[in-house]
């Protein structure tokens, strides 16, 4: 499974189940009803599985998208029970378990129960069996084995009434460190941007990203010794300098913490940013005699000659991680794709 939830992290949903479907996924994954319709409206015919919970208005409209439904209360099966019986649709179910996320799932001792409910509903089709790991991109890997164990549990309790869904518990990090977790599909997310679930050398894994950010230096503005530059005059410059305007700001989704902090490549080299980020430019010190030009190319992610900003180096310098980079990024931000 492809998981292209929050627009494909920030990727763009369309082009990155496309891409992934070609390259040999089956399913995608994600998050919300709204998000499956609109891949059901771009022509997408695989299954899409909604791994997040559902409003009782919201049933309907997965039903119109065909859309996979992820269950684990007795109230929301009914519901859904109620709800395909009077449209006379049949939905296919994933039970979510929880085996430690103590986030969406049931608890283990509550699937005989919750499967003498599915079994014999004619409105449901149970297609998978799934759970969620907390802790398969930490160095510990004690919790992470408590819940692989607690999930073959749960697939023998499955298999022993005769059911055979499709068993599914690996988020990217569990994909790559643990094979022992793949059972019938895996759910890859972060991984299928090239970037690292584990925050470090995404190379290390074999994954190359596959996005950049670039922009351009919109002008070049000499400045004084004592010169302060944009909101609130934060930074000072120390000596006779050129400031670099780029114009991307945190209307874009860069956020406004690297003012003073982010750094950005121009002429295959790295340059400070400095004073506040704005809504809609940055202001980078270029030095006392800039090789760049105006209209140079400006990378604030990616590389450019051997210089490289990374998405992890970004989080870290934000206390973030790199998904959360990536999601922000705006609408405003033109996508385009190659390749
Ligand atoms: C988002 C999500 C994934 C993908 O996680 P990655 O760490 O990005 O691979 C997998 N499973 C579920 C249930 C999710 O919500």
């Amino acid at each position: 499974m492809a998981v292209v939830k929050a627009d494909g992290y920030g990727h763009g949903a369309g082009p990155v189940a496309r891409a992934s479907l070609d390259a040999g996924a089956t399913a995608l994954g994600v998050a919300t009803v709204g998000e499956a319709s609109e891949l059901r409206q771009l022509g997408f015919e695989c299954p899409i599985i909604i791994l997040g919970p559902l409003t009782g208005e919201e049933i309907g409209a997965a039903i119109d998208a065909d859309a996979e439904i992820t269950i684990w209360t007795l109230p929301f099966l009914k519901n859904i029970i109620g709800v395909a019986h009077s449209s006379d649709a049949r939905i296919r179910c994933h039970i979510k378990v929880d085996t430690g996320m103590r986030r969406l799932g049931l608890y283990p001792r509550k699937l005989v129960e919750f499967l003498d409910m599915v079994e014999p509903a004619p409105e449901i089709v149970l297609a998978g069996v799934m759970t969620h790991f907390a802790t398969a991109d930490e160095e510990d890997d004690d919790f992470f084995y408590f819940q692989l164990h607690a999930f073959e549990d749960v697939t023998q309790m499955v298999l022993t009434t005769g059911l055979t869904p499709v068993f599914h518990a690996a988020n990217s990090a569990a994909t790559l460190r643990y094979r022992e977790s793949h059972f019938g599909m895996v759910r890859c997310g972060i991984a299928i941007y090239g970037l690292s679930p584990f925050q470090g050398d995404a190379a290390a894994d074999g994954l190359r990203p596959a996005l950049s950010l670039t922009s351009y230096l919109a002008d070049i503005k000499e400045i004084a010794e004592g010169d302060s530059v944009g909101y609130g005059g934060t930074w000072t410059a120390p000596r006779r300098t050129h400031v670099g305007i780029v114009p991307i700001g945190y209307g874009d989704g860069f956020n406004r913490r690297l003012s003073n902090l982010g750094s950005v490549l121009v002429g295959g080299e790295k340059y400070p940013v400095i004073g506040r980020v704005s809504m809609d430019q940055i202001t980078v010190d270029l030095g006392p005699s800039p090789k760049a030009d105006a209209g140079s190319e400006a990378v604030l992610i990616g590389r450019q000659g051997d210089a490289i900003i990374t998405t992890e180096e970004m989080a870290t310098a934000l206390g973030t991680i790199n998904y959360e980079v990536t999601c922000n990024l705006s609408s405003r931000v033109e996508r385009r794709y190659t390749g």
